[in-house]
């Protein structure tokens, strides 16, 4: 199978090329740094994405709280990340960078609070 991915490590977004079969004998192609081919496996293999929504808070003028994850988490996970988000509910005051909830659905990275109220 051949896939081609953008790889948004950097502004370069370079156009690089996966021929594979499995993951060990993948042929990477079209990078321009190293950088390049360890995110063009994991976007065939197992694509990660920052996880950004937004949860219910009180005693603010503001409705919602910007929240995200401080690290990427499974691209499949996506959609479970945001119904974990259904049943919180913060007040005042939130840091900016304050863990929400810790080890979010088992990934090893935190929920963190996008902005102080
Ligand atoms: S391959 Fe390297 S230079 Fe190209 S977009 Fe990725 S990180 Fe940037």
């Amino acid at each position: 199978m051949k896939r081609t991915v953008i790889c948004t490590v950097c502004p370069n977004g370079c156009e690089i090329t996966v021929d594979y079969t499995t993951k060990e004998d993948a042929q990477v192609t079209g990078y321009t740094c190293k950088r390049g081919i360890p995110y063009a496996i994991a976007e065939c293999f197992e694509p990660m994405r920052t996880f950004t929504s937004s949860v219910k808070i009180s005693g603010s003028d503001r409705r919602v709280l910007p929240v995200k994850t401080n690290g990427p988490i499974p691209k499949a996970k996506l959609m479970e990340a945001a119904e974990a988000l259904k049943g919180i509910e913060l007040t005042v005051p939130v840091a900016m960078g304050d863990v929400i909830v810790e080890n979010f659905l088992d990934t090893g990275v935190n929920l963190v609070s996008a902005m102080s109220l």
